[in-house]
C-alpha cells in the first residue's frame, strides 16, 4: 500500500475551517450572510460568553427544505451558483459553499429550519462533523442556527481566542457593518441577554445609521452622489467636523456586500486632507457600484478583500467625488478647498520665480505670521503659500538647501498630532532669543545646569558638566507627567473635577461595551461616567489636567487605546498606555513659547524623574553634544 491516503473528510474540513473560522466574528458574519441570502426581514444575534458559548443567528428568510439539510452541511455544498461563470463575477463573492460544513467540523452545531413551502420543519444536531441527530421538529419559516463549544475540538485555536470583550467588540463591528450594508433588514444584537443593538430595517440608511453610530453621526451626514462611466458612489459621509481617531467608521460597500480595500481609504482620507487634523480619520458610508471590468476576481474568501484592476481610475473618482460633495455642502469646508486651490496655482507661479524672492517670502511671511495666526482662516492661506512656496523650491532645484529641515520637520510632525504645526511656523523666531540671559548655575541635586535659552519655541538648551543639551520640551514634559500620574495613579489620588455642562459621548455598541469592561480604570483615572440610554454616556467628572481639552476627543481616543489594549494587555498594561495618553495629550507642545521660569522650572523637574533621557514613548528627551564633539568640530582638537 502506497504512502499517500486521503485525508478523512473531517479533518479537510477542519483544515478549511482554519480558514474561514478565524475566530467567533468570522462565524456570526457568515450565518448573517445566509440569513441575507435567504431574503430575511429580521436576523436576531445572540452571543455568549463572547461567541465562546453560544452563538445563535436567528431569521426568518426562506428556509431549507428539510430535505437538504443534511446537504447543507458538506463541503462546496451551496445552492447558490447556478451557472459556474458567477464565480467569477462579484455577485457571487465568498459563495463557496463551505461556511457551514468547517464551522460544524469545530464546534457543536444545531440547525432548526422550515422552508416557506413546507408545513413543518426540520432539526438537526451536528458535533466535530458527525451527525447526532435529524428529526422534524415544530418551526415557524425560517432558520435558526444554534453554535457551541467552538474548538472544543481543536484545543490550539480555542487557546489563540481573546478576551470576550476582545471577540465581542470584533462581533459587535462585523453587525455593525453588516446592518449598515442592508438597510432593509432589522437587526438585532445581544450579548448575554443584553440588546446592545436594534435597527429598524426600514430600508432607510440613515436610520440604520443613527441606530449603530448614533444620533452625533447621523445629524452631520452628508449625502454622496456620485456617477462616472465605471463607477457609482452612493452613501454618506460627515462633514470634516466630526472624526474618529482610526479608521473603525470608514465603511466601504461593493454590491452590498461590506468590503476592505486599501485604495478606497486612501482615496477618502485624500479628499479629507488638510479639513482635518493629522492622525484622525474621517467617517464615511460609501456604496460603490463598479462596472465588473474592473474588479479583479481575485478576492480573500471571508475577508473580502476586493481588488480592483484600475486603482488609479477608482481612487481619482472617490476622491475628487467626496472633495465634491464636501465642498457643495458646507461653506466653510469650501473657503478651505479654496484656499488650497490658490495655493496650488500659486504654486505654478512660483516655479517662474528666481529662488532669492523665495526666500524672501518666508521671511516676510515669519514676521507677519504671528498676527495672523490668530485668524484661522487667514493663516491656514499664508500655511499653504508657505507650504507651496517650499514645494516649489524642491522643484527647481533638487538638492538640500535650509528649508529641507523644515520641511522634514513639517512631515514627522504630521506623524504626530500632539505637535502643533501651525503654532511652531507662525511663531517664526522666538522672541526670548534675543533675550539677555544671567548666567546662573541651577543646582538640581548633583546636577548642575546652566540655562541657555529655548530654541525654535520648541526646544531649552542648557550648558553642564557633560556639554550642551538640547531638551525637547513636550517629551521632557511627558516624561514628567508619566511619572506624576503613575504615582497618582498608585495612591489612588487622581485629583478630577465636575464639568458645569456634563458631555455627551455617543459610543458605537462595541466602544460601549469596552467602556463597561473597563469601568472601574476608567473611573480610577478620574473620569465619572453614568450611562444615557442606548450607547450614550454622559461625562460627568474629567481629571483636573484634562480641563480645558476637548473631552469629546480625549475620551473616544482614550476608549481607542483600550480597545487596542483589550487584545490581549494585562490590566497593568492597560494602565500604562492610559498613563501614557494623558501624559501625552496634556503636555506642553513644541512650538509653544516658554518663558525663563517655566523652563527652568521644566528641567528641574525633569531631572527629578526616574529617566530623564527618554519619554514614555522610548523617544529621546535629549542630545547632548560634549565640548569634545565642539571643540572637534571648529578645529581646536
Ligand atoms: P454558501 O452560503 O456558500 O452556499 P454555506 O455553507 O454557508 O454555503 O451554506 C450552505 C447552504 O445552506 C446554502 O447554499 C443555503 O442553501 C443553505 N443555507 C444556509 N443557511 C441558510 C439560511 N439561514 N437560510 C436558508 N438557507 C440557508
Ligand atoms: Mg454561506
Amino acid at each position: 500500500m502506497g504512502e499517500i491516503k486521503q485525508l478523512p473528510q473531517n479533518v479537510a474540513n477542519q483544515i478549511s475551517a482554519g480558514e474561514v473560522v478565524e475566530r467567533p466574528a468570522s462565524i456570526v458574519k457568515e450565518l448573517i450572510e445566509n440569513s441575507i441570502d435567504a431574503n430575511a426581514e429580521n436576523i436576531e444575534i445572540r452571543i455568549e460568553d463572547g461567541g465562546r458559548k453560544l452563538i445563535r443567528v436567528k431569521d426568518d428568510g426562506h428556509g431549507i427544505l428539510a430535505e437538504d439539510i443534511e446537504a447543507a452541511f458538506s463541503r462546496y455544498a451551496t445552492s447558490k451558483i447556478k451557472e459556474i461563470d458567477d464565480l467569477y463575477s462579484l455577485y457571487s463573492l465568498g459563495f463557496r459553499g463551505e461556511a457551514l460544513a468547517s464551522i460544524s467540523s469545530v464546534a457543536e452545531v444545531e440547525m432548526l429550519s422550515r422552508h416557506k413551502s413546507e408545513d413543518a420543519g426540520v432539526k438537526i444536531k451536528i458535533k466535530g462533523g458527525d451527525i447526532l441527530e435529524q428529526k422534524p421538529a415544530g418551526a415557524t419559516v425560517g432558520t435558526d442556527v444554534l453554535v457551541r463549544n467552538l474548538f472544543y475540538n481543536t484545543p490550539a485555536r480555542y487557546k489563540y481566542l481573546k478576551t470576550t470583550t476582545t471577540e465581542f467588540s470584533h462581533i459587535s463591528r462585523i453587525v455593525s457593518t453588516e446592518a449598515a450594508a442592508s438597510s432593509d433588514i432589522s437587526f438585532k444584537l445581544y450579548h448575554n441577554d443584553r440588546q446592545i443593538l436594534s435597527t429598524p430595517g426600514n430600508g432607510k440608511l440613515k436610520d440604520t445609521i443613527y441606530a449603530v453610530f448614533g444620533e452625533e453621526i447621523a445629524d452631520n451626514l452628508l449625502p454622496i452622489d456620485i456617477e462616472d462611466r465605471y463607477i457609482k458612489l452612493s452613501g454618506y459621509l460627515t462633514r470634516p467636523e466630526l472624526t474618529r481617531s482610526n479608521r473603525s467608521h470608514e465603511l466601504f460597500f461593493v454590491n452590498k456586500r461590506p468590503i476592505y480595500n486599501n485604495i478606497t481609504a486612501k482615496a477618502v482620507e485624500s479628499a479629507y486632507h488638510k479639513l482635518i487634523d493629522p492622525g484622525r480619520k474621517p467617517i464615511v458610508f460609501l456604496f460603490i457600484k463598479v462596472n465588473p471590468i474592473l474588479v479583479d476576481v481575485n478576492v480573500h474568501p471571508t475577508k473580502r478583500k476586493v481588488k480592483f484592476s484600475r486603482n488609479q481610475i477608482i481612487y481619482d473618482v472617490i476622491s475628487k467625488g467626496i472633495r465634491k460633495t464636501l465642498k457643495e455642502a458646507d461653506p466653510t469646508t469650501r473657503i478651505k478647498l479654496e484656499k488650497n486651490r490658490e495655493a496650488e496655482s500659486e504654486e505654478e507661479n512660483n516655479r517662474n520665480d528666481s529662488i532669492e524672492s523665495d526666500d524672501k517670502k518666508v521671511a516676510d511671511d515669519s514676521l507677519t505670521n504671528k498676527k495672523e495666526a490668530q485668524h484661522e482662516n487667514l493663516f491656514e492661506n499664508t500655511f499653504n503659500k508657505r507650504k507651496s512656496t517650499q514645494r516649489s523650491k524642491f522643484k527647481k532645484n533638487n538638492r538640500p538647501n535650509i528649508n529641507d529641515s523644515r520641511d522634514s520637520r513639517e512631515k514627522n510632525q504630521n506623524k504626530k498630532p500632539e505637535i502643533n504645526i501651525e503654532e511652531s511656523l507662525a511663531a517664526g523666531i522666538s522672541d526670548s532669543f534675543n533675550e539677555e540671559y544671567n548666567i546662573e548655575a541651577d543646582n538640581v541635586n548633583e546636577n548642575r545646569f546652566k540655562f541657555l535659552g529655548q530654541i525654535f519655541n520648541s526646544y531649552l538648551i542648557i550648558e553642564t558638566e557633560e556639554g550642551l543639551k538640547i531638551i525637547d520640551q513636550h517629551n521632557a514634559h511627558e516624561r514628567i507627567l508619566f511619572e506624576k500620574l503613575t504615582a497618582d495613579f498608585n495612591k489612588k489620588n487622581t485629583d478630577s473635577q465636575s464639568l458645569l455642562i456634563p458631555v455627551k459621548v455617543e459610543l458605537s455598541p462595541e466602544e460601549r461595551e469596552i467602556v463597561r469592561q473597563y469601568k472601574d480604570v476608567i473611573n480610577e483615572f478620574g473620569i465619572e461616567f453614568s450611562d444615557f440610554g442606548g450607547n450614550t454616556i454622559l461625562i460627568q467628572e474629567v481629571p483636573v489636567l484634562l480641563k480645558n481639552k476637548s473631552t469629546r476627543n480625549i475620551i473616544e481616543e482614550l476608549i481607542a487605546e483600550l480597545s487596542e489594549a483589550g487584545r490581549g494587555l494585562t490590566a497593568a498594561e492597560v494602565e500604562e498606555n492610559m498613563i501614557e495618553y494623558l501624559a501625552c495629550r496634556t503636555a506642553v507642545k513644541a512650538g509653544k513659547p516658554l518663558n525663563r521660569k517655566e523652563s527652568i522650572q521644566l528641567i528641574k523637574d525633569l531631572y527629578e524623574t526616574e529617566n530623564p533621557y527618554r519619554c514614555p514613548h522610548s523617544r529621546p528627551v535629549m542630545i547632548n553634544i560634549s565640548r569634545d564633539e565642539i571643540e572637534k568640530g571648529i578645529g581646536r582638537k
